[in-house]
């Protein structure tokens, strides 16, 4: 008989759901993270009386009524509603792509005007079939809305032109001939009342946690004490990169203190211009409306991402997803240890997707 039922390794929030779900099943559980604190990348450090997300700006939607049952047993969740905006050559434009931005952009009142003028450059443009990003964006929207509001950002995000970057990356570039300003179609969308450490210690509440400790710094103790892990690390390190390292883009935050109420008006703005180095800033108050007497910022920078830093966003190219189905082909050999969340399944989850996938393991094993 092992000392414990599960050993989760991670307490982010795919480890956090697991833990709190199989616990409520009487299971004991010992959850473990390397970092000094819990609640992975949605983890927020208090600033100034202000939530801020270290970890880049998280904002939870979902169409989903059980997941937002889910998240607000734990904690109230507000009416934040995403609407960011960009900055391009010193004029503000609406987000996402909607009539407020067709007006910014060309003075057109009317949805039909607006649809005559996309369909008119992108028919200008003579693109038949597409072979780059910039030519694929282009024949969606025309020059306009890409020169102005997605080449920069883009070229940013990616470290390379927008001609070098394969067509497949946008798929489709949502457009909207209604005034909305509201970001995501989901039904359901908001930040946790009090940040989001409220809802993992929620989660974790009772349940023992251990924090500072690396999983491979001491990998055959943790083993033995439990009968199955859940492993939320990377899974190239699990399997130690015998297949080399899966790649990712990194970011760099860099956060500041302004002794001013309010900085920019807005959570979120995006900055489109490529000679900006950043594509974003965020001013984390106006998640939660805060009226506190000083503000934090954050201007969040694209990074090439290389072994060692925090790793973000998955490359899910040719070479990257074959590496990935010879460690899930490991993976599926293990028996007792279960991989799941962002960095084991190398793919980019959603924090309501984590979520249901975190709850449908918990069910099965
Ligand atoms: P993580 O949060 O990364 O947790 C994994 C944990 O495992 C970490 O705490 C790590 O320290 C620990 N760990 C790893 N290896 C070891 C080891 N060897 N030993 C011990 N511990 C280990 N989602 C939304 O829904 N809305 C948003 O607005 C949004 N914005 C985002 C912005 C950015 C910049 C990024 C990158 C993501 C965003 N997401 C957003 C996605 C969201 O962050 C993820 O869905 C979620 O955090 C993933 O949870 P996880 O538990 O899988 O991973």
């Amino acid at each position: 008989m092992k000392e414990y039922d599960y050993l989760i390794v991670g307490a982010g929030l795919f480890g956090s759901v697991f833990a709190h779900e199989v616990s409520k099943r009487g299971k004991k559980c010992l959850v473990i993270d390397k970092r000094a604190h819990s609640g992975g990348n949605i983890h927020c450090e208090k600033i100034e009386g202000i939530n801020v997300h270290k970890y880049g700006a998280h904002i939870f939607h979902t169409n989903d009524k059980d997941i937002w049952d889910y998240v607000n047993q734990f904690v109230e969740f507000n009416r934040y509603t995403n609407s960011p905006v960009a900055v391009y050559g010193g004029k503000i434009y609406n987000l996402p792509f909607n009539m407020n931005t067709f007006y910014q952009l060309w003075g057109v009142l009317t949805p039909d005007e607006a649809i005559k003028k996309i369909e008119e450059q992108v028919k200008n443009s003579g693109i038949k079939e597409p072979k780059n990003l910039e030519e694929q964006a282009i024949s969606l929207v025309g020059i306009d809305i890409y020169e102005k509001l997605i080449k920069g950002y883009t070229e940013k995000q990616w470290g390379r032109k927008a001609t070098e970057l394969p067509a497949f990356i946008i798929k489709r570039l949502p457009v909207r001939f209604t005034y909305d300003n509201n970001y995501f179609n989901d039904k359901y969308q908001g930040i946790p009342i009090g940040g989001y450490n409220k809802l993992t210690e929620g989660l974790l509440n009772g349940i023992e946690v251990q924090l500072g400790v690396d999983f491979f710094a001491d990998r055959e103790k943790y083993e033995s004490l439990c009968d199955k892990i859940i492993f939320t690390g990377k899974i190239d390190e699990y399997f130690n990169f015998e297949f080399g390292e899966l790649e990712y883009r990194s970011l760099k935050f860099e956060h500041q203190i302004l002794d001013q109420e309010n900085f920019q008006g807005n959570a979120v703005v995006n900055y489109t211009e490529r000679e900006i180095p950043f594509t974003r800033i965020i001013e984390h108050k106006h998640f939660e409306f805060g009226k506190q007497a000083k503000t934090v910022i954050t201007h969040e920078f694209p990074l090439e991402w290389s072994s060692g830093m925090e790793s973000y966003y998955p490359i899910n190219d040719d070479s990257n997803s074959l590496k990935f189905k010879k460690y899930s082909d490991l993976a599926k050999k293990e028996t007792n240890v279960y991989f799941g969340g962002r960095l084991a399944e190398y793919r980019y989850y959603d924090m309501h997707q984590i979520i249901a996938s975190s709850l449908k393991l918990s069910k099965i094993c």
